[in-house]
């Protein structure tokens, strides 16, 4: 019997995927409704609204790695009325120069919602998006 040769297709390229955060899909993104409230995914209460999005360093989102390693996916908020601060300031790994920064909990159940990073007279808040989800009574 004649043995048959049968071409492999050339394999495509194996390399690892993209890391990512491991976060679901950013809903903040693609909500087309300006001031819909944004609720801490793991207790419902509302932390800010889609029209306290600002621009920090020229973005609204920012993906940051801290000294842990871990990569953070944050937006930048104006204000957020839903959120304590959960540490003394410090200036150590500022991921915005100049700024200090306080880490920021959920006011309701107290997870980690992000930072406020301040300068002087003016802050902003920005909130890891993966731990925020949109108000469907408002959008
Ligand atoms: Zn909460």
């Amino acid at each position: 019997m004649l043995a048959v040769l049968v071409r492999q297709p050339p394999l495509g390229p194996a390399g690892p995927k993209e890391p990512g955060e491991g976060a679901p899909e950013n809903v903040v993104e693609k909500a087309s409704k300006r001031g819909a409230a944004l609720l801490c995914a793991a207790c419902g209460s509302r932390v800010t609204s889609l029209d306290q999005r600002i621009e920090v360093d020229g973005a609204h989102s920012h993906a940051f790695l801290n000294p842990a390693g871990y990569v953070y996916r944050i937006g930048c908020f104006a204000t957020a009325p839903g959120v304590r601060i959960g540490s003394p300031p410090s200036d150590e790994f500022s991921w915005f120069s100049g700024h200090v920064w306080e880490v920021v909990l959920c006011g309701a159940c107290t997870t980690h919602l992000g930072w406020r990073f301040s300068r002087e007279a003016s802050f902003f808040f920005a909130l890891i998006l993966a731990r925020l989800r949109e108000d469907p009574a408002t959008s």
